[in-house]
């Protein structure tokens, strides 16, 4: 198969042996964001990036992160401006009129408040996040160049292990926008199959792995059970689970 600079992160992630080629992609990306945010390159020292931080914050997951790698300063900094900037935008959103009570016939409605806007929209950024969005999109996209040109790549798809249902979701929303009429319909058809194929591959590894904590089952061998749990968050959730050890 033909590998070019772009094609390669798409063709390492199919060639790994794992329940989801798409969510490897992703958790590369992923370690590359974090640590291009607070590694040894020390972007949030750059006026731009921390512009940038500042005004998107970090969501849950990726402050996590980011407080797991061992640069406590360098978050430290972030989060001082980013607090900085938020009590700027709350003190103003604040000093609008108060919501009052809800009337009789509204009330569940959302009282209507600045201040609810701002948190709303700062709940949905994150810099950490925006910044994988833009390459993953490119990744996706690769992923149908590939299965358009290559036959390697085709037959790679069909004999991987299937996706994750998230990226199942992904590709089959995508896939008619960026294949050609030819490879369309074989595409969809080949990613079901083999989503639902793997699906039930890991729910019946999941089945024994319930059977084998049954006294009962004490002698029959473990199969494919021992680490069906880890892969069926990755199916399910999304979550590659790092070896423990
Ligand atoms: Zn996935
Ligand atoms: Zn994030």
């Amino acid at each position: 198969m033909k590998e070019k600079l772009y094609t390669i992160p798409i063709q390492d992630a199919f060639a790994q042996d794992c329940e989801c080629p798409v969510c490897a992609m992703y958790q590369k990306l992923e370690d590359n964001a974090i640590h291009y945010t607070i590694g040894p390159g020390a972007s949030y020292m750059e006026e731009d990036i921390r512009a940038q931080t500042d005004e998107q914050g970090f969501c849950q997951k990726h402050l996590k992160d980011l407080y797991a790698y061992p640069n406590k300063i360098g978050l430290a900094m972030m989060l001082k401006t980013h607090m900085d900037k938020t009590i700027k935008e709350l003190e103003k959103a604040a000093e609008a009129p108060l919501p009052g009570p809800n009337s009789m016939f509204k009330k569940n409605a959302k009282p209507s408040s600045p201040v609810i806007d701002f948190i709303e929209k700062q709940e949905k950024k994150c810099f950490v996040c925006g910044y994988i969005t833009q390459t993953f999109e490119s990744y996706m996209m690769t992923i149908f160049y590939l299965y358009e040109r290559e036959e390697d790549f085709r037959q790679q798809f069909a004999q991987s292990k299937g996706f994750c249902t998230s990226h199942y979701k992904s590709l089959f929303c995508l896939a008619p926008k960026y294949l050609n009429k030819k490879y369309l319909e074989p595409f969809l058809r080949k990613l079901n199959e083999i989503y639902l194929e793997n699906f039930k591959r890991v729910r019946d590894d999941v089945e024994w792995f319930i059977c084998k904590n049954d006294y009962r089952y004490q002698e029959e061998p473990w199969k494919n059970a021992r680490d069906s749990l880890q892969r069926a968050l990755t199916k399910t959730g999304s979550i590659i689970v790092q070896e423990e050890g």
